[in-house]
């Protein structure tokens, strides 16, 4: 890989992770507002699924985070367009679309027929 084509990817990824973070806070402000003071069951229950929904939305957040953070020590490693799995190569085209991603085609699609 590129010197240049590592920093073009280190840029995506970075980008991406400083909107990760910005969408985490802001779900973190949202949730601490809300309660208006008033007791009812309905704005409760909504409150509750909202919470529910953003608990979720912020765990697959970190997930995804710890996905960019893994892609930048690839590309410090120079491993980066090498699949985790097969080591075969990842086509740079992939890595555009998913600069997360860890895994050629073959392996993202075994892995995730398998269900894990
Ligand atoms: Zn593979």
């Amino acid at each position: 890989m590129k010197k240049s084509d590592r920093d073009e990817f280190r840029d995506l990824l970075v980008e991406q992770r400083r909107e990760v973070l910005e969408h985490s806070n802001q779900l973190n402000t949202a949730s601490r507002v809300g309660a208006d003071g008033v007791p009812d069951f309905a704005d409760y229950a909504a409150e509750k699924a909202e919470a529910e929904v953003n608990d979720r939305i912020a765990d697959s957040e970190s997930k995804l985070l710890e996905k960019i953070d893994l892609a930048l020590q690839r590309i410090e490693d120079g491993t980066y367009d090498t699949c985790a799995e097969c080591s075969g190569k990842i086509p740079l085209a992939r890595l555009r679309a998913k600069p997360a991603v860890s895994l050629c085609v073959n392996c993202q699609a075994r892995k995730e027929a398998s269900g894990s």
